[in-house]
This record gives C-alpha cells, structure tokens and sequence, in this order.
C-alpha cells in the first residue's frame, strides 16, 4: 500500500497575488495562515493606489442601510471585526447623522428604519448635545442620531496585515515596484507570472499554482492579460483635506448619498468627500476645480468655518465599481459590495479576480477568496483572521 503525505507533510501550493493594496493584503494574510507559500506582487508603493486614496472611513454600513441593505450589514459586522483585530489603525470618532431641514429630518428617519433593520445600531442625539459636542458644526441643525462609524487608516491596515503575512509559518514574499506583465500558461491554467521590477528593469518568471488579482480599479487589465474578462466602471471621487480638525467625530449629511455628504476627521485633519463621476480609465482620475469648489460649498453646510479654512490638498480615488459598463445604471446605485469572480468559465481555471468593495469590507473579501482557494486546493483550514489581533510593529522595526 503506497502511504499518502500527510497535510503537513504535502508541498504547500503557490499562491500570486497582485496587488499590494488592502485586499491583497488581506488576502495575503489570510493565505499565508492557511497554508499557502505567498507572493504579492505590487507594480509601486504598497498602498499607492485606492486604498491609499480613500475617504477613511470605516463604515458603520449607515450610508448603505437604505440603497444597500446586505452590504450595509456586512460593513456593520466587519467594522467590529477589524476595531478588534486592527485596533492601531482604527480611530473611534463615532459618526452622526445630521439634519438642518424637514426634508433631512424625514430622511434620517428612513435611514435610521433601515439601519434598525439591517442591525445596525443608532441613538438619538438632543441637538443641544450635538452643538456642544461639536462647536465648528453649523447650529442651524435640527435633528441627529449617533452611528458606530470610525476611522481607519488605509497605510497602517496594510502595515498590520504585511506583517502578519511575513511572520506566518511560511513567510510571505513581497515585491513592491514589480509590474505583472504577463502570464504563462498550459492547458489555460496560468503555470507562471511574468513581472519586471520596474526600478532595475530585470525581469522573472514567478511559477504558481494559483493567482488572485487583487489589482483594484486595474483587475480589468490583469485579466485580460491573463485571458479572461472583467467588466468595470471606473467611478472618479475627489476628496478635498482641510488643514485641521472641525468635528470629533464623522459628519453624515441625512439625504440619499450624494455629492459631499461626509466630513471624516483623520486625526490631524478634515476630509470632505466625496464626488462620483465616471472616468474612461482608471489612470486618468485628478480633481477638477469644480469638484474643489463643490466639496468646500458643501463642507461649509456642515460646518461653515471651513468656507474660509486653508485647503491642504485634494486627491482622487477610483472606485472600482462592478457590474456595469459606461452607460449602464448609475453609479450611485450600484452595489458597493464585492465579487469573487471565479474565472475557469473564461477558460483559466486556476484564477481568482476580486472586484467592487470597500476597504472596511477587505478582511470578509480576502476570506471569500482564500474559502474558494482552500477548496481548490484541497486545504481544511479554518479562516483566523476574524479572531486574531495584529499587532503594530515596535516603533522603527
Ligand atoms: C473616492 C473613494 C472613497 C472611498 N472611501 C472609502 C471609505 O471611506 N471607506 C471604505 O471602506 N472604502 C472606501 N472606498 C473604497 C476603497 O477605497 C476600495 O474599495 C479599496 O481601497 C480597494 O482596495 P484594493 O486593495 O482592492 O485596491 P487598490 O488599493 O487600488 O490596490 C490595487 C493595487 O494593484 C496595483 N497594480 C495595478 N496594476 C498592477 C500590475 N500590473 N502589477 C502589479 N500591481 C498592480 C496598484 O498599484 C494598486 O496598488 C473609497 C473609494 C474611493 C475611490
């Protein structure tokens, strides 16, 4: 009788993951624990691109509660999770609904029915509370409720879950300023990923077993590079940064999501968001001066001093929305939920493209990858990433 390998004993398979944002991060954690010998890929800084342009706010799932109930629900639960695995990168600013009219009255309602029915906890708050908690609000409020919202710091995510990935049993690979530019394949199946490290200009062959594209707004272009196919709407949202803070904790406007409806105090500043327009590709996102002026207009709603506060700077992010094409439903109403899209259907069988999402969703998205990996590859891990806490590396390591 010829004797099986034990599972510890077994080679353990090779996993690629491209992008070094916090979702393939997240799933190079969650890979790495499980068994998987790990090499992300990511073609500059790690968190240079959406996840190091967004808006900071680790969602309560409020703003979805009403458009989106399941990915309101889903941004409920994992906003507990990653306050308790990623404490060094979360701040608890809390978040508050504000109304100044009957019409917002009336919508914080709805918003506040629908949070009720998705789990979501909210509180009422007397407004003469809220005009002593938050002196630079604008006193014409009328009307607030409290919501579990925070802060999170993309940059320090994606440290906490690095280092996680590098300590596992099999330490993970990183390779920043390395762009894929290729795939090999036999049979479909991609058996190697071409990359150039775009400082010295050298390029490898990295063999795989399997491949998740964790490449944001740019999952198109690796799948096709790889023979398969995404559709995607590259949402534009410009932010604009306030030098200094102007409330404790983040500033919902009560009204359908729209144009500057949310202030989020990052700590040492205020940032007002976001916009939404579409962009042809992913790489042409920039602030336009409109949007500028919009988002100050807006701002000075919420709190009226920043229509005269310096402006630190502005940025954009891309939202890589899924599900639809230019010219299909409005962005706004597409779902910010992810997809795990399994591409053995485009004849490549052996790779995972990981679309749409947030980063407060970024933990649930890598273990629905690494759920289907595991399947693949045979591997009976359990997920620990919900239970384990990351600690922030000692100051200078
Ligand atoms: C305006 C805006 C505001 C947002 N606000 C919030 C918010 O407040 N809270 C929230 O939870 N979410 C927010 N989001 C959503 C969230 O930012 C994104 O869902 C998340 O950052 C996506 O992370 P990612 O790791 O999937 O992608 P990314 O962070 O974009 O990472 C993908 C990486 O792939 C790399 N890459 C691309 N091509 C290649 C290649 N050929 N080779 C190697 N590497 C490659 C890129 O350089 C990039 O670093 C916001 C998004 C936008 C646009």
């Amino acid at each position: 009788m010829v004797s099986q390998p034990s599972p510890s004993q077994r080679p353990r398979p090779s996993l690629v993951i491209i992008g070094g944002g916090a979702t393939g991060f997240g799933v190079a954690r969650d890979a790495a624990q499980r068994g998987f010998a790990v090499t992300l890929i990511e073609r500059g800084e790690l968190g240079q691109g959406t996840s190091g342009h967004f808006h900071g706010l680790l969602h309560s799932g409020a703003r979805y509660a009403v458009a989106d109930p399941g990915t309101a629900a889903a941004c409920y639960r994992e906003n507990q999770v990653v306050r308790r695995i990623a404490p060094s990168a979360v701040r608890d600013t809390g978040g508050l609904f504000v109304a100044f009219d009957d019409a917002e009255l009336a919508h914080a309602e709805v918003i506040r029915q629908a949070c009720a029915a998705a789990g979501i906890p909210t509180t009422d708050v007397p407004v003469e509370e809220v005009r002593a908690a938050e002196p630079h609000l604008n006193p014409a409020v009328t009307g607030a409720f409290a919501v579990p919202d925070g802060y999170v710091d993309g940059h320090a995510l994606i440290e906490l879950n690095e280092r996680a990935a590098l300590t596992a049993d099999v330490p993970a690979t990183v390779l920043p300023h390395h762009t894929v530019t290729g795939f090999r394949r036999e049979g479909g199946a991609v058996t190697a990923v071409e990359v150039r490290d775009v400082l010295s200009g050298r390029d490898l062959v990295v063999p795989c077993d399997h491949v998740v594209n964790a490449a944001g707004v740019w999952v198109p272009e690796i799948a096709r590079l790889a023979g398969a196919h995404v559709d995607m709407v590259y949402d534009q949202g410009t932010m604009v940064t306030f030098e200094d803070t102007f409330s404790t904790a983040v500033l919902n406007r009560s009204r359908p999501e729209g144009d500057g409806d949310l202030l989020v105090p990052d700590g040492a500043h205020s940032v007002m968001g976001t916009t939404s327009r579409v962009v042809a590709a992913p790489d042409d996102a920039r602030p336009s001066d409109e949007e500028v002026a919009l988002l100050v207009d807006e701002g000075a709603v919420l709190v009226p001093a920043l229509a005269s506060a310096p402006v630190h700077h502005a940025y954009a992010g891309v939202r890589p929305l899924a599900g639809g094409a230019p010219g299909g439903p409005a962005t706004r109403q597409l779902s910010r939920g992810f997809t795990v899209i399994d591409h053995t259907d485009d004849g490549v069988p052996n790779v995972i493209s990981l679309t749409g999402g947030k980063v407060t969703l970024y933990r649930l998205m890598a273990e629905s990858a690494v759920d289907l990996l595991c399947r693949r590859a045979g591997i009976d891990a359990p997920c620990r990433t919900a239970d384990t806490v990351m600690e922030a590396a000692a100051h200078g390591a």
